[in-house]
């Protein structure tokens, strides 16, 4: 039989990967789904938690200007007046007369419809907020909307931060949460759905220094995908030109990624100068402004936001980690996620199901679950549960065997080289973080060997 060569990764591999491993699920999928939603099964949930914990790690944990917030998804309607979102936040929307499908105008290359390629209807602004009602009275004194971005929130909360956590400028706010947006054509998987998780910061600075830290946040965040594994090869930069940019931006990137369908954002960076707080401050009737201590002066902040996607990020790293290698006469699909984002860190892998393997198997994965999501498997022969775990990211295998009852040594397998090296039981804790936070397999604990078959 001839070796089958590795082809290309697709957004249908994704899909099905996802499937079947239980990373993602049509919603509703028993009622044959609702379109444009999805549900995270037990690896899609911790990926997507691993994503947002290495977003807070690095832009609020990690640094003395910024702070985080849970503000709620209902809002005051008056903030979407201020915001310019009920006025603005539309996309022009057009019908196909013959098979009735709507696009975005921006979609369509000939005013054509790109299905059927009949004609399409003159554009209609369509207004991308879910509306509802609060209270048990449905009329417009009760209308609220579900929010359309997280960052809001944050700025109606400008003051309270101020107040309370004593920060002066140049400090930011992050906040992560979900945001609904009614689009018009979803599809792409994750990448556009109607409800979905951000992650925004929003970085006042004093006006002046609004370029400097435009230019550095913009960096930052480039940074933060390839630390975590994205190649640089599949991002880039794309400076929004003057008449995209959104009327309040005075300068705006998207970074893009290379997605299977094609460079598409994944975030946006954007310098919103004085917008939104001189918005809240007209329309709320409050003072948002900011008392400079060094000029005794009363000034407007400028804010950098720096907005990402939850869902897009974990598309973005799942194509970029998905890989297919020959493996005798099949093949191998890995994702080469970075650790800090694998679902499961170790899996435990017992060579045997005889009772003294099993009890070793099962003390030391109740003992690693202490600091790690852990697998244990003992189905089928070690190769397919190597497999298994290559397919799903999980960057190392523990295996105990027979020996291990006698030598008090476990075998730990890398995903990647699968290399494997043997270390004594007492210091596989140790060893497996070391791995874990980058440490090249081959330095060894005392007492470990290069593991050869
Ligand atoms: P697009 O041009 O793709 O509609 P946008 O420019 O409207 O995106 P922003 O308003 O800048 O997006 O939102 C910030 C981030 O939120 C995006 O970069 C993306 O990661 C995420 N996001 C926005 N809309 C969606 C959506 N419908 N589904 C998934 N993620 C989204």
């Amino acid at each position: 039989m001839t070796k089958q060569v590795p082809v290309k990764v697709d957004m249908e591999k994704i899909v099905s990967l996802c499937r079947r491993r239980g990373f993602i699920f049509p919603s509703s999928e028993i009622y044959g789904g609702l379109s444009s939603c999805w549900d995270y099964g037990p690896l899609g949930v911790e990926l997507k938690r691993n994503i947002k914990q290495a977003w807070w790690r690095a832009v609020v944990q990690e640094r003395d200007d910024m702070v985080g917030l849970d503000t709620s998804i209902l809002m005051h309607p008056h903030v979407w007046e201020a915001s310019g979102h009920l006025e603005g936040f539309t996309d022009p929307l057009v019908e196909c007369q013959s098979c009735h499908r709507r696009w975005r105008v921006e979609e369509l290359t000939d005013n054509k419809c790109s299905s059927c390629g009949g004609e399409v209807t003159e554009p209609r602004q369509f207004n991308l907020m879910f509306k509802t009602f609060m209270g048990p009275t449905e009329d417009s004194a009760s209308v609220v909307y579900l929010r359309p971005e997280t960052a809001q929130g944050i700025f109606v909360n400008f003051q309270n931060v101020l107040n309370t956590t004593r920060k002066r400028l140049p400090f930011g706010i992050a906040q992560t949460g979900k945001s609904f947006r009614n689009e018009i054509t979803t599809g792409n998987f994750i990448f556009r759905s109607r409800e979905f998780e951000q992650l925004e910061i929003e970085f006042f600075v004093k006006p002046g220094s609004d370029q400097e830290w435009f230019d550095y946040w913009l960096k930052e965040r480039f940074n933060w995908y390839t630390r975590l594994g994205i190649k640089e090869k599949k991002l880039r930069l794309r400076q929004h030109p003057q008449d995209e940019l959104a009327h309040y931006a005075r300068e705006c990137y998207d970074i893009d990624y290379l997605f299977p369908m094609g460079w598409s954002e994944l975030e946006g960076v954007a310098n919103r100068g004085d917008f939104d707080l001189v918005q809240h401050q007209k329309h709320s009737g409050k003072n948002l402004d900011y008392f400079d201590e060094e000029t005794k002066e009363h000034i407007m902040p400028y804010v950098i936001e720096p907005s990402a996607g939850v869902d897009r990020s974990a598309l973005a790293f799942l194509c970029d980690a998905y890989d297919e290698e020959p493996d005798n006469d099949e093949i191998r699909v890995l994702l080469h996620l970075h650790p800090d984002l694998a679902p499961i860190k170790v899996a435990v892998l017992p060579l045997s199901r005889k009772e003294p393997v099993v009890k070793l198997a099962k003390e030391l994965y109740s003992d690693l679950r202490q600091c790690w999501m852990v697998n244990y498997d003992d189905a089928q022969s070690i190769g397919r549960r190597y497999r298994r775990q290559d397919e799903i990211g999980t960057p190392l295998c523990v295996t105990v065997d027979f020996q291990s009852l006698e030598d008090n040594q476990a075998t730990i397998r890398e995903r990647d080289s699968m290399n494997q090296i043997r270390v004594p039981i007492a210091e596989l804790k140790k060893t497996l973080q070391a791995k874990l936070e980058g440490e090249d397999l081959f330095i060894l604990p005392l007492g470990g060997s290069v593991w050869k078959e």
